[in-house]
């Protein structure tokens, strides 16, 4: 149940900032959903205790940047996706929702959908009646006429037309304004480096969110594309592959990351676990890690900042992986755990805007609690491994060799 007051005792902490775990152990109190304190104690009674084994590690919970929670990871074809019936799709979003908290994902942005229905998830989950992670919604992205994810609904031509797909959003309540700047691989023959929309075109969508207050998330492969979006003022850039019909990364461009960089935008490269099993073949690099490598290190190199991402939802991308995400981002990027980490804590809070709320442990930010049973800063493999997981102050798995006086919802 959601205790009021909770002490977790015998933990080591990585706050999701500092360059390493604190050496001794800390006691780290939970209050009404936020953190109250790290180490001392607040006093006064009716403090629920759960006391951890030796080696034990408190993190900030994960934030996934991506992710598609009303997509079905095991089938193959967008069609597929909707023979189920929508009763049946709602209910498979709701275990995925649960699987993903469980695995310590608290924060999640959901970048796409077609009928709204992971705005009601968030909102069940927001109200505490649904375990799942704090969800930040785009609704229908904006298309063209059989363009990226046209099944959406989200397609237009005309600038009229532009306007009043980004108008129903807002309508609907969306967190995020989301642009397909260009096509995409789930949709077949919509082109990965064709170039969607124009900067000027984009723009617009901009402003119609910034007058709400919401910032842009830009789908991007083609360079064109990346161009467009980062010179409209987009906040983040989606996948940034540089991608054209040779696959990932073959068409970079280092003019274009300049702009990106000069704009100030962030990007989230979507990198998933299956990613691990793409970097060599036969012993040798594929081209695949070899372009991948050389545009997330040009990106850090102009000062781009990452977002952890996955794009859990497309075929084959579970929405609870981003512990093996990380794990390949970390390959693929050649980052020290700590700064994959950080991407998914502190880093991924600052981007979406959620740095008041969380990404960290500290003082007044919700309680969101992974607690691995080894240290990940030097190890990534204990991600895999949670002893407990706390998500706005409710405790959503418990190992059972934790002992304690309170247990999950
Ligand atoms: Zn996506």
């Amino acid at each position: 149940m959601r205790a009021m007051k909770t002490r977790l005792s015998g933990l080591r902490v990585w706050d999701g900032n500092a360059g390493e775990t604190s050496p001794e152990t800390l006691d780290l109190h939970l209050e009404a959903g936020k953190i109250r304190g790290l180490g001392g104690s607040p006093g006064g009674e009716g403090w629920e205790n759960l006391e951890f084994p030796t080696g034990a590690v408190a993190i900030p919970g994960l934030i996934d940047a991506h992710v598609h929670m009303d997509l079905d990871p095991h089938l193959r074809s967008p069609d597929d996706q909707f023979t189920a019936s929508r009763a049946d799709r709602d209910l498979r979003m709701v275990a995925r929702a649960r699987d993903m908290v469980r695995a310590g994902i608290t924060t999640a942005r959901d970048l796409g959908g077609g009928e709204w229905r992971e705005l009601a998830l968030r909102d069940a989950i927001g109200r505490g009646e649904l375990s799942g992670p704090r969800l930040l919604c785009a609704g229908q992205p904006l298309t063209i006429v059989e363009g990226h994810c046209h099944f959406w609904g989200g397609v237009a031509s005309t600038r009229e037309e532009q306007a009043a797909v980004v108008a129903r959003q807002l309508e609907r309540g969306v967190d995020w304004v989301k642009v397909m700047a260009t096509g995409g691989y789930f949709t077949k023959g919509s082109g990965v480096d064709r170039a969607q929309f124009s900067a000027e075109e984009i723009a617009r969508a901009v402003a119609q969110g910034a007058a709400s207050g919401l910032e842009t998330a830009a789908h991007c492969h083609g360079k064109v594309g990346i161009f467009n979006a980062a010179r409209a003022g987009v906040r983040t850039i989606e996948h940034c592959s540089f991608a054209s019909a040779q696959g990932y990364g073959a068409d970079y461009d280092a003019a274009v990351v300049a702009e990106v960089a000069a704009q100030g935008a962030w990007v989230s490269p979507t990198i998933n676990g299956n990613w691990l099993g793409r970097m060599e073949k036969e012993g040798e690099p594929t081209a695949f890690f070899r372009n991948m490598q050389r545009v997330l290190s040009e990106l850090r190199a102009a000062g781009i900042p990452l977002l952890a991402s996955t794009d859990a939802g497309i075929p084959g991308v579970f929405h609870h992986g981003l512990p093996a995400g990380l794990r390949a981002f970390a390959k693929y990027a050649e980052v020290p755990p700590v700064e994959a980490l950080r991407s998914a804590t502190r880093d991924s809070a600052l981007g979406l805007g959620l740095e008041a709320v969380c990404g960290r442990l500290a003082e007044g930010l919700s309680a969101d609690v992974l607690v691995l049973a080894g240290d990940p800063l030097a190890d990534l493999d204990w991600l895999d491994k949670p002893l407990a997981v706390i998500a706005a102050g409710r405790l959503v798995h418990l190992d059972p060799t934790v002992s304690g006086s309170t247990q999950p919802a």
